[in-house]
């Protein structure tokens, strides 16, 4: 049988990256997909593990040759899913998730009616800005771009097939596993 696809968005700081890696511990037959990015790499990670780093050379050409089954630009940079990568997975019977941001979420979807998508909302922007900033990943010109981009994104977010508010961890979770259970 074919794998389920999964898309699973929301802005920056919102908790996705820890429900994901909460939830992939519980489940681990389910696949992360690794994107292309032309953005820098964070201190800690590993190129072919978080994202495969490429120029932005390399990116357009890659979207020259159709590789992508959705790109996107964000923050100024690159992101891309490989389609060869999903087809790939899916046809092993593998269930996939892709974390990906709302343009990308709407091409996947509008492609693959089929894929389950998932929109991980903030409590409020306040919260969102606090654990931004407690990161410290980002300088304070990427925090208020991103601020600005999450504005947006909560917006396209509406037309998900499913939202979850992370106001709580364990309760987000629960959420999630209970939307990858359905239809299993
Ligand atoms: P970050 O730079 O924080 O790792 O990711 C920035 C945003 O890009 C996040 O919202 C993340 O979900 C999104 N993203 C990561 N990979 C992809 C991808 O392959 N395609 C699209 N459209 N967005 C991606």
């Amino acid at each position: 049988m074919r794998g389920r696809l999964f898309i699973i968005a929301g802005c920056s700081g919102v908790g996705k990256g820890t429900i994901l890696k909460l939830f992939l511990e519980k489940n681990p037959d389910v696949k992360l997909s690794i994107s292309a990015t032309t953005r820098q790499p964070r201190t800690g990670e590993t190129d072919g593990v978080s994202y495969f780093f490429v120029t932005e050379e390399e990116f357009e050409q890659e979207i020259k040759n159709n590789d992508f089954l959705e790109w996107a630009r964000f923050s100024g940079n690159y992101y891309g899913t490989r389609k060869s990568f999903v087809e790939k997975t899916l046809a092993k019977g593998i269930d996939l998730i892709l974390e990906i941001e709302v343009q990308g979420a709407k091409q996947v979807k509008d492609k693959m009616n089929e894929a389950v998508s998932i929109f991980i909302m903030p409590p409020s922007i306040e919260v969102l800005e606090q654990r931004l900033r407690g990161r410290h990943t980002e300088d304070e010109e990427t925090i208020k771009r991103r601020l600005n981009e999450a504005a947006r994104e909560i917006e396209a977010g509406k037309s998900f097939d499913h939202k979850i508010i992370n106001d709580n961890i364990d309760e987000a979770l629960k959420q999630l596993q209970e939307i990858y259970d359905t239809g299993k």
